[in-house]
């Protein structure tokens, strides 16, 4: 039993440092400094984690994202305290120990293992069915109708696109 409560699914970044050239697997969801240099580091791809294996299809390997990233099946993640900050408390990737506010080492107090998730969404305007993100909670692109998922709580939007793009169906057939 782990004393803390890990989150159900988490989103996993690749991160390079534009600085030393540092590249690391983060939590995404905070801030987070390279802990190789301690600059910012910039977000590249990302995918979904899930705690629990159930969700899992059988038989899958490390995963080759669009951007030739290999993303693991499989990813240790620590939840970890700062002793000298009052919010010092973050999940994290295991060896990431660098704390994002005071910049101290911080303590891993428990670890959980998350799994890729396989599971796929639906595009709300093409109903393309391969995308990786839920579309409320998305930076994703659709590769179909190329919608982007970032302007999703905007209603108009949506429906804007929407009609348009059922316009261009029509008009193909
Ligand atoms: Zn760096
Ligand atoms: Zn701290
Ligand atoms: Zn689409």
């Amino acid at each position: 039993m782990t004393k803390h409560k890990f989150p159900e699914e988490i989103y996993i970044a690749y991160a390079v440092c534009r600085n030393c050239n540092n590249n690391e697997f983060i939590v995404d969801g905070q801030t987070q400094i390279c802990n190789n240099c301690k600059e910012l580091l910039f977000r590249t791809d990302e995918r979904i984690y899930v705690l629990n294996k159930k969700d899992i299809q059988q038989g899958k390997k490390d995963i080759l994202s669009k951007n030739e990233i290999v993303f693991p099946e499989k990813i240790l993640v620590g939840y970890a305290t700062c002793s000298t900050a009052a919010n010092g408390e973050e999940v994290v990737i295991k060896d990431q120990v660098i704390c994002q506010q005071c910049e101290e080492q911080m303590v891993i107090e428990d670890t959980a293992m998350y799994f890729y998730s396989n599971k796929t969404y639906k595009c709300p305007i093409c109903g393309y069915e391969g995308l990786y993100f839920p579309p409320d909670n998305s930076y994703e692109t659709c590769p179909n109708c190329e919608f982007d998922f970032t302007s999703y709580n905007d209603e108009g939007a949506i429906n804007e696109y929407k009609e348009k793009w059922d316009k261009k169906q029509n008009e193909q057939n």
